[in-house]
């Protein structure tokens, strides 16, 4: 099983990308900054799909898509997404995690600023 080396980078390509929701199920289009568009699936939190080059050869794939499509996700339901290299450094936030391959993303509640 290979990782993901840098879960900032990935994070930050996340961040970059911008995110359509295809249906109410978790089925989401993924545009990439390189202009590429990738089908992404996080309906089964065990099982995130993504039809990346990286996610075609992952399970669980922790690649910048499904990050993006969780981003989006959780932000509807204001919440904020942090990324983790660990686990154990995840589970310290005492939040809902999402423990994909390669990358640990921890949900919070989005700080509302007055
Ligand atoms: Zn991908």
């Amino acid at each position: 099983m290979s990782y993901i080396k840098n879960t900032q980078q990935v994070f930050e390509k996340a961040h970059a990308c911008s995110v359509t929701p295809q249906d109410k199920s978790g089925s989401y289009q993924v545009f990439s900054p390189s202009g590429a568009i990738y089908n992404v699936d996080i309906s089964d939190p065990q099982r995130m799909t993504c039809d990346c080059p990286w996610g075609l050869h992952h399970s669980h794939s922790g690649c910048a898509h499904v990050v993006a499509a969780v981003m989006y996700s959780e932000k509807q339901k204001n919440r904020q997404v942090y990324a983790f290299n660990t686990v154990s450094a995840a589970r310290m936030q005492h939040a809902p995690m999402f423990k994909l391959n390669g990358i640990n993303l921890v949900s919070r509640r989005a700080r509302v600023l007055a």
